[in-house]
């Protein structure tokens, strides 16, 4: 069965070319780059050489790139190391009600040893609210982490302009750009931005690596505990195929980024359109324009967003009603309750990330499914069945 592959905010499908990039790194250059014979030195060069690629394509210098496990490690590590490094400056931190939970849990982790967050909310677009943030700030706000671009509803925040503040304030400004990195542009100076996490999976590399920027002369501890690897602060063997991996696909994904922005956003406002118009009862999450190119998130009045999802997967269609991380829990997205959505129709969402290769084709088979499935769900709704009923009591 040929599947229709539209989660690409969950991971994304590895490149040919990252796969052969990082093939010689299992089969014949598998030393240790720690080690001091030569055999290693093909391994080392190899780590460093992404290094360095991937530090350009933020703008940051080499020795400010660590590479970790992926996105859930460096925000865990931006966050708990920090808090620790500065716990003498202050205990206050601010972030968003809409981050990932691996920022939201580790906050959560960080409020029951001492710390105190504030948790900025975002307008009904899912924008961060730059009034409420900066009022937010005290003298003992040590960090601002505010993510670049949603995982649910693509909304891209103003991330410049936060950077400017915690700048303004000499407060340090961390980004969780999993879901930014290599998709849109980044720049460490011009945006202000202290510390930056991304993850290899999302850009059609491999899963299980990542890193995190931290500007130079910013305290953190070690990280993980061990050998000197990663400056002693990110201990353990280096994952040299995974790093080799993630700097192809950053190479290949700012190559093509453009273009790539242009084809992703002409399907997406096809999809985003077609919905609106054909799908009664029907809305689009987040801001119309300013969101991810390969982002549509939908909610569907009267429709339970795992029935639909279900039914979608019987016709071959991957999607996803929120994060994979908060499906399976019947709680609604913290997404769309942040941005104002009351619990009955945040349940029925719908989330739809394309990738390059996803097709017009694919998105118009996609919608006509939908709205056969959701025709399908309202007709077995006795709450659908009520509304009509109301509807038609109102126009006589
Ligand atoms: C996927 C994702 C993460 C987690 O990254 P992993 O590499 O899967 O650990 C963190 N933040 C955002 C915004 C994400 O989309």
């Amino acid at each position: 069965m040929k599947y229709i592959y539209l989660d690409n905010a969950a991971t994304t499908q590895v490149a040919p070319e990252v796969l052969e990039a990082m093939t010689p790194f299992f089969t014949e250059f598998y030393g240790n780059p720690s080690s001091i014979y030569s055999f290693a030195g093909e391994s080392k060069k190899a780590v460093e050489d992404a290094r360095t690629k991937i530090a350009g394509y933020i703008g940051a210098k080499p020795e400010e790139i660590y590479f970790t496990g992926g996105g859930s490690e460096s925000d865990n590590w931006a966050l708990k190391a920090t808090a620790e490094a500065y716990a003498n400056k202050g205990k206050h931190i601010i972030t968003s009600t809409i981050e990932h939970h691996a920022i939201l849990h580790t906050c959560e982790y960080l409020e029951k040893h001492g710390f105190e967050v504030t948790y900025v909310n975002v307008d009904e677009n899912g924008i961060v609210k730059l009034d409420e943030l900066e009022a937010a700030i005290r003298p003992d706000t040590i960090l601002i982490s505010i993510m670049a671009a949603n995982n649910e509803i693509g909304s891209i925040q103003p991330i410049a302009e936060i950077g400017k503040i915690a700048k303004e304030h000499n407060i340090f400004f961390h980004t969780d750009a999993v879901q930014a990195f290599a998709h849109i542009p980044l720049h460490v100076d011009e945006m202000h931005i202290d510390m930056l996490s991304a993850s290899g999976h999302k850009i059609n590399g491999p899963k299980g690596i990542g890193f995190m920027y931290i500007r130079k002369g910013i305290k953190s501890g070690s990280f993980i505990h061990g050998g000197a690897q990663e400056r002693r602060r990110r201990a353990g063997t280096h994952n040299v195929p995974g790093i080799v991996g993630m700097a192809k696909a950053a190479e290949l994904a700012v190559n093509a980024m453009e273009d790539r922005m242009e084809y992703e956003r002409k399907l997406r406002d096809h999809l985003i359109s077609r919905v609106l118009e054909e799908i009664p009862y029907s809305r689009l999450n987040g801001h119309r324009t300013n969101r991810l190119p390969n982002n549509a998130n939908f909610c569907f009045r009267f429709i339970e967003g795992e029935s639909m999802l279900i039914l979608l997967d019987q016709k071959g269609i991957c999607a996803s009603s929120g994060s994979a991380c908060t499906s399976g829990s019947l709680d609604p997205s913290h997404v769309l309750l942040a941005i104002g959505l009351p619990h009955e129709i945040a349940h029925g969402s719908l989330r739809l990330t394309l990738s390059e290769q996803t097709t017009m084709e694919e998105i118009d088979y996609t919608v006509d499914e939908l709205k056969k499935i959701i025709e399908r769900l309202r007709s077995m709704s006795p709450l659908y069945e009520d509304f009509v009923k109301k509807q038609n009591q109102n126009t006589k």
